[in-house]
């Protein structure tokens, strides 16, 4: 699927980094809601459901007071080992491996069904030709050879924007970035977007620190840029130097890029002005040839995230050669389509950003790249099928209710907020209130009848798909936004909180054990997907969220005084989270982590509300010899038990807003005297922070 997050600001509960064919994605995971009776209606094929409460998951010689990630999780993490095919493994992979599986069978149905309906055929013949590695072996590099031809007959830098234009046709992510967004200050337009773009490693700072990891890390993109071009025919020698060009390119992009923490300030990546005057940023680049091969419709405001950026695109317009860009150009092509070509591409491509980049031994299997990739390219063909076998209304209902649960936890903590002037904490319940729900899937499913899937045609059928949503991207421009547009698809396991659209998401895929078990105890559920609930409420008011307005406008509403007063608040959990020490010199980030700490520290503070309001001082029976307030802290800890390689810890601390598991446990846990009075915790005790206990909401 296009990269066109850039510019959306939609935050997520959880994160996992997951290798597609192609590129190293972080998508997100985690969470979920309430428990469909689902289930029993998807086919047998998988494991069983995981429970939401795990007693073989204690680890009871572990102290709670002391670790209590180790505590809940530490059995499991030990009979839990990472599948070869995986960088990293967790309580929600287990769920997410089981709707790969309903979603394979689906997909195996709809290939071999005899008259399909539109969806369902083109479902199963994308998922067919993806599948047949034979004939994609066979077609070898010819189905992209008109995209290689056109690269090599540019005749002189001025022919590069016309190029350029076709392949971000394509979403090959080069030079930069261009796509449509709400406008941050007026959530009721859609515009351009401009943005940084055009590289391979995760981040800027992949291209400038300066430890040994970091310069290994460099130089073994660069070995793998060569093998791409030896794949392609080039002699070693040959190939290394083009390696080189690239990442020289590459280096000189990401020199005039922001930096991820940077770019979670929304003031940082606004500057709106007219078409004329961004083209005027890089007037060396023929921009009527680039618009003439993207096809946006007519526009007259765009925003330009970095200005910067566009005008290094200039000198480096002006300074690169022709062959050089060529060479960049080419490595771009190929790496963008690797899932959909030859294996030896796709191989070559994991050996990178799989194994090296996340420790992961062993692709995955080709059904499940392919199942990702029907999901990211017609993700609402096979989400609607997917609903219609594992979602029922019940599931809809039980999620509304602990929503609204949670929402009126939230307006009592605000109304007890004591830190907050009248005026700004009345501007934060009209926020509060205004903030609107989705939950599981869309009411108005993605029309697709314009995209053609050709039977045998992998890398056809890839391209087409993302020309699609490319033009489906564009086409926003000037028309009124849609406000029913899901950003996740169906089966997704995660949840978001969307500032500009001002609601919170809950896919189907979220919405079943171990987030939420029908019959389950209550006080685990609120521990689970309540804590869930309470995150993306709570994102509407971490330090980016709090930014914008009921309407979802960047739009100052706090006095200073109260802003002062959220910041103070703030920075305690940036010292908290950025002293974690993950090991081999890297340390959490506090800074890029702020929002998802944040959304933590007040979203289990609200499921425990809501609990507390539910069970209205009633006693739930214990389970084991847990009572409801252990419950419900086990309940929290246990979503989280996850292992992780080495290197995904490393890539997660250095590129991912959300803490690594263990810190995203303890990290909250320890700043609450709830948690400490369930566990009989002593004040010396590393579980409980006391005086210097972080509390933003
Ligand atoms: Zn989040």
């Amino acid at each position: 699927m296009p990269q066109y997050g850039h510019m959306r600001l939609i935050r997520d509960i959880g994160s996992r980094t997951v290798l597609t064919g192609t590129l190293l994605v972080t998508a997100i995971v985690v969470t979920a809601l309430l428990a469909p009776s689902a289930m029993a209606q998807a086919p047998t094929a998988g494991p069983g459901t995981t429970p939401a409460f795990d007693l073989g998951a204690i680890d009871r010689k572990a102290n709670p007071c002391q670790d209590f990630y180790q505590y809940a999780c530490g059995t499991w993490l030990t009979t839990h080992p990472i599948p070869s095919d995986h960088a990293s493994y967790g309580r929600f992979t287990e769920l997410d491996d089981r709707n790969q599986l309903i979603l394979r069978d689906i997909l195996e149905k709809a290939a071999a069904a005899p008259n399909p309906d539109a969806n369902t055929k083109k479902i199963g013949d994308y998922f067919a030709s993806c599948m047949d590695e034979t004939t994609i072996n066979a077609k070898g590099l010819a189905p992209l050879q008109p995209e290689l031809d056109r690269i090599n007959a540019m005749q002189s830098n001025a022919d590069l924007a016309g190029v350029i234009g076709r392949l971000h046709h394509m979403a090959v992510d080069v030079l930069f970035n261009f796509s449509s967004g709400q406008d941050f200050k007026d959530s009721s337009a859609v515009i351009g977007q401009s943005d940084q773009g055009g590289i391979g490693l995760p981040e800027k700072d992949y291209y400038f620190r300066d430890d040994a990891k970091a310069v290994e890390t460099r130089k073994e993109y660069v070995a793998h840029i060569g093998r791409m071009f030896q794949l392609l025919g080039v002699s070693a020698a040959d190939a290394q130097t083009r390696a080189e060009i690239v990442m020289r390119v590459e280096t000189a992009l990401a020199k005039a890029s922001l930096d991820i923490t940077t770019r979670r300030d929304p003031v940082a990546v606004y500057h709106k002005m007219k078409l004329t005057a961004f083209e005027a940023l890089s007037d060396s680049f023929n921009w009527s040839a680039y618009f003439a091969a993207l096809q946006p419709p007519t526009m007259n405001d765009i925003n330009v995230a970095v200005p910067d950026f566009f005008k290094n695109q200039e000198a480096m317009i002006k300074s690169v050669s022709l062959a050089d860009w060529k060479i960049y150009l080419t490595f771009h092509v190929v790496h963008s389509q690797a899932a959909m070509l030859p294996v030896k591409f796709s191989e070559e491509n994991f050996a990178f950003f799989g194994k090296y980049l996340t420790g992961a031994k062993e692709q995955r299997p080709r059904w499940k790249r392919c199942v990702s990739a029907v999901d990211g390219d017609l993700g609402e063909a096979l989400g609607k099928a997917y609903v219609e076998l594992t979602f029922g209304a019940e599931g809809k209902k039980n999620t509304l209710e602990m929503v609204g649960q949670i929402e009126k936890a939230m307006q009592q903590d605000l109304d007890k907020v004591t830190w907050m002037t009248p005026a700004t904490k009345k501007k934060a319940l009209d926020k509060l209130r205004a903030i609107t729900n989705k939950i599981g899937y869309p009411d108005n499913w993605r029309d697709y009848s314009a995209l053609n899937i050709v039977r045998g045609d992998a890398l056809g059928n890839s391209v087409r798909a993302n020309e699609f949503e490319v033009n489906r991207q564009l086409q926003k421009i000037g028309k009124p936004v849609d406000r029913l547009e899901w950003g996740m698809t169906p089966p997704t396991v995660n949840a978001y909180y969307d500032p500009q659209m001002n609601n919170i998401n809950f896919p189907a895929g979220i919405l079943q054990p171990p987030f939420y078990e029908k019959g389950g105890s209550m006080a685990v559920n609120y521990g689970a997907i309540g804590a869930v609930i309470g995150h993306e409420l709570t994102h509407g008011f971490d330090d980016q969220g709090r930014q914008f307005d009921p309407q979802g406008n960047l739009n100052d509403w706090w006095s200073a005084g109260d802003a002062k007063s959220f910041e103070k608040r703030a920075q305690c959990l940036i010292d908290e989270y950025g002293s974690f020490d993950i090991g081999g010199g890297v340390h959490m980030n506090g800074k890029l982590t702020l929002g998802e700490n944040t959304a933590d520290n007040g979203g289990l503070r609200l499921a425990w509300m809501a609990m507390l309001n539910s069970l209205a001082g009633k006693q739930l029976p214990k389970l084991a010899d847990y009572n409801e307030a252990q419950q419900f802290f086990l309940g929290f800890g246990q979503i989280w038990c996850q292992n992780n390689t080495p290197e995904v810890e490393r890539l997660r601390a250095q590129t991912d807003p959300h803490s690594i598991d263990r810190y995203r446990v303890n990290g909250t846990l320890s700043n609450m005297p709830e948690f400490q009075k369930a566990w009989g915790c002593k004040e010396s005790m590393p579980m409980v922070r006391g005086g210097k206990a972080c509390r933003v909401w």
